[in-house]
């Protein structure tokens, strides 16, 4: 794919000069991040010249005259119909993101979870079958459990990374796999190529929701996944300021879901795409600086009297460090740890001790959130099944921002300290 690609979706628009704008022919492939997330999709010469892309706000898009409808019916022309099928700004992030993957075909959606019940819903049938690996976000096992099954879709659960457990619960009925790498909050890589070669083998598809890693760090669809799904809203996105997702995926693979996310609504506006095409500007400056917040905040981490275990696939001691060495370029800003002999309170003290870190959900924006899975998500879960999902009240999960990496220490090093 080269950067002239990019400029193949001329309006058909005949007072519109970018359809004839100069083009540049630079090969993708061959670029960095940061190159392919400043231009990577954009159109060279924008309307009204502006270097900045216009957010196009319109709801629905007219016609000439009746000969352009029919035109654009019998030649599948590029341009927009109505807004439920597609915008101008989406078009620019999706082309975006699909280069920053590495894939064909990029569908942005209303948020990550969107984007996730796209996906399956496009894909699953009644009889049909996905196996999960069982560390997966739990909204999206929620789906599939509780809705997925009310149309007669199965899922199994395995433990993650046990690839023996994964195969034997494929049948001939089985459509997908699924799993999260690196996982959240446990942190744990799965080795893509051992994924994609079970799927292979089975003639089944796989799915990799590489939110926490982005395609900074890991580019599943190089390693043969079929789909490649990203909570937009984090890092790619990165300011804490919108909702999106996105699944990558091959143009042919991703038809029939483009086809159905028109008939489901879920797109996302204008507006929240220019912000998220924005976002993506500085997004290996971003990812830069939370993979060396995360290496540097896990090391201080792991040596503190007051911790007793961390979780961050940069450490020599997290169990899948070296499948994250042999696949990842860095390991990203989130880690989750254990503080030693503290009950639940003891625990919530040291969050609410911490001064720079915002207590909330979520992750991978420019500030850092800090919360107790207890509370933030597992409130509600029995004690027992917070064990089975591996949540300890003692535990702590940290998103760091890109905040000053000694600024950071100094913080947790107070809050740990003080009592
Ligand atoms: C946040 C998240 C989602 C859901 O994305 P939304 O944008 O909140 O809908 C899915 N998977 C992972 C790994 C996430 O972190």
């Amino acid at each position: 794919m080269s950067l002239r690609t990019t400029m193949t979706t001329p309006e058909k628009n005949k007072s519109d000069k970018t359809a004839t704008s100069r083009s540049v022919s630079l090969d993708q492939t061959q670029l960095g991040a940061s190159t392919l997330s400043v231009h990577a999709g954009e159109q060279r010469q924008k309307p009204s010249d502006a270097i900045t892309d216009s957010i196009v706000t319109a709801s629905t898009y007219t016609f000439e005259d009746s000969q352009s409808i029919i035109d654009f019916i019998e030649n599948d022309e590029p341009r927009e119909e109505y807004g439920r099928y597609g915008n101008p700004n989406e078009k620019v992030v999706e082309r975006k993101l699909a280069a920053l993957d590495a894939g064909e075909s990029a569908l942005v959606y209303a948020s990550g979870m969107a984007a996730i019940v796209g996906l399956l819903m496009s894909k699953l049938s009644s009889g049909d079958e996905i196996v999960f690996f069982d560390q997966c976000y739990h909204r999206s096992r929620e789906f599939c459990y509780k809705h997925l099954s009310r149309f007669g879709v199965v899922t199994h659960q395995v433990p993650t990374g046990d690839f023996a457990a994964m195969e034997a619960a494929i049948n001939k009925r089985t459509k997908m796999l699924v799993s999260e790498s690196p996982t959240n909050p446990h942190l744990t890589c799965i080795d893509l190529e051992q994924f994609v070669a079970l799927g292979k083998a089975r003639g089944v598809e796989t799915l990799i929701d590489a939110t926490l890693a982005t395609p900074y760090n890991v580019r599943p669809l190089e390693f043969g996944v079929d789909y490649v799904l990203h909570s937009a809203t984090k890092y790619l996105a990165g300011h804490n300021d919108l909702l999106a997702g996105v699944i990558v995926g091959s143009a042919e693979k991703m038809e029939e879901v483009r086809g159905l996310r028109g008939i489901m609504g879920g797109i996302s506006s204008p507006h929240n795409l220019y912000l998220l095409q924005r976002g993506l500007k500085t997004f290996e400056l971003r990812m830069q600086r939370h993979n060396e917040n995360g290496q540097a905040v896990a090391e201080f981490l792991s040596e503190h009297p007051r911790i007793e275990r961390v979780y961050y696939p940069g450490l020599t001691t997290h169990p899948t460090h070296e499948i994250a060495k042999r696949t990842m370029r860095g390991f990203g800003g989130l880690i989750t740890f254990l503080v030693k002999d503290a009950d639940w309170r003891q625990t919530a003290n040291v969050v609410d001790r911490v001064k720079i870190p915002r207590i909330g959900p979520s992750l991978g924006g420019v500030e850092s959130l800090i919360e107790q899975p207890l509370l933030m998500s597992y409130f509600k879960q029995t004690p027992e099944n917070r064990l089975k999902f591996g949540i300890p009240d003692n535990m702590i999960r940290l998103s760091c921002g890109i905040e000053n990496t000694q600024d950071l220490i100094d913080d947790l090093m107070q809050a740990l300290d003080g009592e």
